[in-house]
């Protein structure tokens, strides 16, 4: 079967380059390719099943629009469709101001999309209102790193692993949600038996049953137990002083700040034992290479960036960073989360790693899209769940969302159902319809996806990496960047008038001159011979650069990384009388995200046909429920009903449910109904992984009329759904 071609997979921040045999219309194999090193050969289910997504009934092949949300959508030109959002969009501007508009995006965007989003809204409509659905997985992420070394961006590479001997996995199921990232490490530890894994979370997941040593940490106390371990690690002498004296600044108050803690009380707070923690610091202690992977389980928390930040603090104590197989790794969850930060789409970015707040970046931005002086707003434009909040209020008018489902992935679904209904113009672009998101728009934009188009995207590593054109889009369907441009150029407005995607990456990349993120070395030209390079690569003849700080100098005015003290931090809704158990929610390995493309893959929806609950074997007892039975889950937001899975690695008070299935698979039976909106101060990032629920168990007679309706209902997709909801 003659090959298709390569291509980077479409869904997490892996990057796995994937080789396609086949046509479009039957994809016969899917390979992951050897030379690739985010991958090295490896490939996980999903992207293996992607044949199944390419052609499929539900894409979208042409614009479509409806005046009134309750008339069926119609077709429409691009022409048509662009001209009727633009005119909206400029009643908008005229009556209340840039503000009044939003563009809601997504780590699936590519960066070409992602950097004329941020120049159109934020250079030309004076609207920082641009967000990204990485501020639900990444945003603490981002803050993190920034306060603590002085940029966004990962030190490390996927190389580490195999220098590394002590690696720390932290509040990610990488076996299910970066598979092939995990699978590198499983390898590394059965070529080198004395590597030593050790995983934090909650949820004995399946991460967890490679470990050496897993520690089952109460929900939420990660603050208390890296504070904890910062304490026994000062303690047992364990602090690199020279790092410390010459490449750091702050330590003296964190010392004294870990010198205040009561270790008991940081102990009962973790749910662990003082042995335990100690056992963990001597591990660490005793590392040459320390390597840390984190994910949603240290992001998705109001004080995420706190999280983060007492991670990376471990780190500078300890001088684990800015040496091969030692640092904090931040693994993004999505294709191209990190292309979206490079490009400035997040509400405080502007590209190349500046900021809306800083005078000098705006002037330079400014100055290179030959905007006037303050073109560019200095105030940190709206996130995504305040997006929605503003739209609920009426303080915004209209948004655009393009690439992701918030009426799935966003917390308190019945809150964004209410917003969205509020909205005077809702554009979605996708490259599906319907999606749950879709099906609330008034206009809705056919977009080319993966194979389709030319696109660039970063991984996890900071290895940009381009995708070719492998096969023609269905119907009209176009890549994002160029939508973005035909609709700039709908507004009337100048340098928009790009010719190819090449354009546009040579005219981004220019914007990264100098930046920690500096990729200007790598031109379109360049990434066509090579595929991929690992930024910084600040000129046409350098290599990359797969470590950053080796000269352990950091972009901070004084060069020095930060300490930074973080005071233990409760989640915001803790479990009472009324709702006494805590709901965790997460990944499974055969699915992502809302199910967009893995509920078209038999195979993945075969091995994870619908959403479930997991229950304690104790709460189980308690509650009177077998495997399978139905139960009733409520928090302050929303009921939900889903059926039992006993397990044991949740610990009794803690269940877990899948966020994957959104409303065509059972309306209103969404994960995300439950979970709270409640965000960080400064990352704005949501409490997706704790809020406070109570369940009860449904009876058989409730449970039987419930699969009546559901099956009344039908099922939309492949995939099973929950049975009722009420
Ligand atoms: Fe795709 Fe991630 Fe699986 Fe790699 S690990 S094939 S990038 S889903």
């Amino acid at each position: 079967m003659a090959t298709l071609g390569e291509t980077i997979c479409p869904y997490c921040g892996v990057g796995c380059r994937l080789r396609l045999e086949g046509t479009a219309e039957h994809v016969s194999r899917i390979r992951g390719v050897e030379s690739a090193a985010a991958n090295l050969g490896r490939i996980c289910a999903k992207g293996a099943q992607l044949g199944p997504t390419i052609r499929t009934p539900d894409r979208l092949t042409t614009p479509l629009f409806r005046l009134g949300r309750q008339d069926s959508f119609r077709s429409a030109d691009w022409g048509t469709s662009l001209a009727y959002i633009a005119e909206i969009f400029t009643n908008i501007l005229h009556a209340h101001g840039p503000d009044a508009l939003a563009f809601y995006g997504s780590g699936q965007l590519d960066t070409e999309a992602a950097y004329l989003v941020t120049k159109l809204f934020k250079g030309y409509l004076g609207c920082n209102n641009t967000d990204s659905n990485s501020r639900l997985c990444m945003a603490a992420a981002v803050a993190g790193y920034r306060t603590s070394l002085g940029s966004d961006g990962p030190p490390c590479c996927y190389d580490d692993i195999d220098v590394a001997d002590v690696i720390l996995v932290i509040g990610s199921n990488m076996a299910e949600a970066h598979p092939v990232t995990f699978d590198r490490i499983r390898a590394a530890k059965k070529a080198r038996p004395d590597l030593r894994i050790i995983v934090l979370d909650p949820r004995r997941t399946e991460t967890a049953r490679d470990a050496d040593l897993y520690l089952a940490l109460a929900p939420g106390s990660d603050i208390a137990l890296l504070t904890a371990l910062g304490r026994i690690l000062l303690l047992m002498g364990a602090a690199d002083e020279p790092f410390i004296t010459d490449h750091t600044s702050g330590f003296e108050a964190y010392r004294q700040f870990l010198m205040a803690q009561d270790l008991g009380e940081l102990c009962a707070a973790t749910g662990l034992q003082e042995a335990q923690l100690d056992r963990l610091a001597r591990i660490i202690a005793g590392a040459k290479g320390f390597l840390s992977f984190y994910c949603m389980g240290l992001n998705q928390s109001t004080v995420g960036m706190w999280k983060n930040n007492s991670l990376i603090n471990l780190h500078l104590l300890t001088g684990q960073i800015g040496t091969p197989g030692a640092g904090p790794f931040s693994l993004t969850g999505q294709p191209n989360a990190m292309g979206g930060r490079e490009a400035g789409l997040l509400s405080h970015q502007l590209p190349g790693y500046r900021t809306v707040e800083d005078a000098e970046h705006r002037r330079q931005i400014e100055e290179f899209w030959g905007r006037r002086p303050g073109a560019i707003q200095p105030g940190i434009g709206l996130t995504a769940v305040e997006m929605f909040r503003a739209l609920e209020k009426g303080q915004l008018k209209a948004i655009w969302i393009a690439a992701t489902n918030p009426a799935v992935s966003l917390p308190d679904l019945h809150h964004i159902h209410r917003a969205l209904a509020r909205a005077r113009l809702v554009v979605v672009q996708d490259a599906y319809h319907p999606t749950e998101t879709t099906r609330l728009a008034d206009v809705i934009l056919p977009a080319a996806q993966w194979g389709e188009k030319e696109w660039t995207s970063t991984n996890s590593e900071r290895t940009i990496g381009f995708s070719p054109k492998l096969f023609e889009p269905p119907g009209q369907a176009l890549p994002d960047w160029e939508i973005m441009a035909r609709f700039a150029t709908t507004l009337g407005l100048k340098g928009f008038d790009y010719q190819s995607r090449d354009q546009v990456w040579d005219e981004f990349i220019q914007l990264t001159a100098g930046r920690p993120c500096d990729m200007s070395g790598v031109t379109s030209a360049r990434l066509r011979q090579l595929d991929s390079l690992q930024w910084p690569c600040p000129a046409p003849d350098h290599p990359g650069t797969k470590r950053r700080y080796l000269d352990k100098s950091f972009p901070t005015p004084d060069g020095r990384a930060r300490f930074i003290v973080c005071e233990n931090r409760e989640p915001r809704e803790l479990p009472d009388h009324e709702f006494p158990y805590v709901l965790t929610t997460g990944r499974l390995y055969a699915h992502w995200h809302t199910l967009t493309r893995t509920a078209k893959a038999d195979k993945l929806v075969k091995s994870e046909p619908g959403p479930f609950i997991e229950v304690n074997p104790d709460d189980a007892k308690r509650l009177e429920v077998a495997a399978g039975d139905l139960v009733q889950v409520s928090s302050r937001r929303g009921t939900v009903q889903l059926p039992v899975r006993i397990s044991q690695g949740v610990t009794p008070g803690m269940v877990f449910v899948p966020f994957h299935w959104g409303d065509l698979f059972g309306q209103g039976n969404a994960a995300n109904y439950l979970t709270i909106s409640a965000i960080g101060r400064v990352a704005k990032q949501p409490e997706l992984k704790f809020c406070a629920v109570n369940l009860e168990k449904v009876p058989k007679a409730r449970e039987r009329a419930s699969a009546e309706r559901a099956r009344a209902m039908g099922a939309p997709r492949s995939c099973a759904p929950a049975v009722g909801h009420s």
